[in-house]
């Protein structure tokens, strides 16, 4: 089965083709991010019109890149939530028009199962079951995932997201948005050994986290730099530094507390915060020394793109999943909420 996958929920307009027997055919891929760091962060309105422009044209560039044409596809899948709701629409209705004229099944996906399961999309993708650690722009969970659509939900930020956390300190530090690749690249000339940041929630037991303490700690570390004359490019290399060890850190030992607790062995960590090396570095380690092993999407789909999406997609389509005639746009959708593929009566 071939599927066209569309995500537009927030700055990225993805689009790809998935085959259920080829794996994946094409991908491509439109940031918004130069537009919206004028701005330091995502504008809806801006965005939407963004993917208007741009959805039509990425679709023609997959299937001319898989050299294949419209009557070729056999189903379609959209992001449905969660996200900024304009955005969403514009993937929506493109999805809904698309499939209505070419008479496909179309199935509305969540965002987050896609980044879940964005490392099935590699050569040696996890058997389930596994943990899963979702460290994105907007979310941070731990969720136990026993199959497609079996999700618990392990723990999750009470605050900001790890992703969120790293572009405000990217701010702080007076980086250009997004902010954590900055902050990474920053803090590999920092002293690992001026500043000691805390390590939030993980003095008492429990799978939950908790970022925005940090944020007023780097806060204030950079005020105080800045008032004795300090904060110059090694002062704001340090403080990357003492940033990133602190999130790496909490997020190794919940990561580590999630599989004792789960008694499970494999562990899959996806969304933007995913491509940071020294998470993976650290990860890998820990995890080596208690015979476990982590695995993580291809650099490009670490972030939002299509792949995850059209993978999602057509693994739901064909078991026989698929929207009802109206289109979905859910911008609040929490991923526990989701189900075993449910067949179309
Ligand atoms: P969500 O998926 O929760 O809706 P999102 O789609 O905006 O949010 P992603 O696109 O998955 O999030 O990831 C973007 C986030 O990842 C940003 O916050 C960005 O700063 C962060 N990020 C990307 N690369 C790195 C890196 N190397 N180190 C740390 N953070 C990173
Ligand atoms: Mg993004
Ligand atoms: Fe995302």
């Amino acid at each position: 089965m071939r599927v066209l996958g569309i995500e537009t929920s927030c700055d990225e307009t993805g689009v790809a083709l998935y085959d259920t027997e080829h794996g994946l055919l094409a991908d491509a891929l439109y940031s918004q991010i130069a537009m919206h760091a004028d701005f330091g962060g995502v504008v809806p309105e801006l965005a939407s019109r963004d993917h208007t422009r741009k959805l039509l044209p990425l679709i023609q560039q997959v299937l001319d890149d898989a050299r294949l044409s419209r009557g070729d596809l056999d189903g379609i899948a959209y992001t449905a939530g969660p996200g900024l709701v304009g955005a969403l629409m514009v993937g929506a209705t493109t999805a809904h028009g698309l499939a209505r004229a070419l008479d496909l099944p179309v199935l509305g996906v969540h965002h987050m199962e896609g980044h879940l399961l964005a490392p099935m999309l590699e050569a040696d993708p996890p058997a389930f079951p596994f943990v899963a650690l979702l460290v994105s722009g907007g979310h941070t969970q731990l969720v136990a995932v026993k199959g497609l659509g079996d999700y618990r939900l392990l723990g999750e930020s009470v605050d900001d997201a790890a992703g969120e956390a790293f572009d405000k300190a990217a701010k702080m530090l007076e980086l250009p948005y997004p902010g954590g690749p900055q902050v990474a690249k920053l803090a590999e000339s920092g002293d690992p050994g001026r500043f000691r940041f805390p390590r939030p929630m993980t003095d008492r037991p429990g799978l939950d986290f908790s970022f925005s303490g940090l944020k007023t700690h780097t806060l204030t570390t950079a005020r105080a730099l800045r008032e004795a004359g300090e904060l110059d490019d090694q002062g704001r290399a340090d403080i990357a530094r003492a940033f990133e060890d602190a999130v790496v850190d909490t997020l190794v030992i919940k990561c580590r507390r999630a599989l004792d607790e789960t008694g499970l062995k494999r562990l899959v960590v996806a969304g933007g915060v995913s491509a940071n090396r020294r998470l993976r570095e650290r990860l890998d380690a820990e995890l080596t020394k208690r015979r476990a092993r982590a695995y993580y999407p291809r650099g490009r789909f670490c972030t939002d793109n299509g792949a995850m999406i059209a993978y999602v997609g057509a693994q739901r389509l064909l078991a026989g999943e698929r929207d009802a005639d109206a289109m979905r746009a859910v911008p609040r959708w929490p991923l526990a909420e989701l189900t075993a593929p449910t067949i179309a009566s």
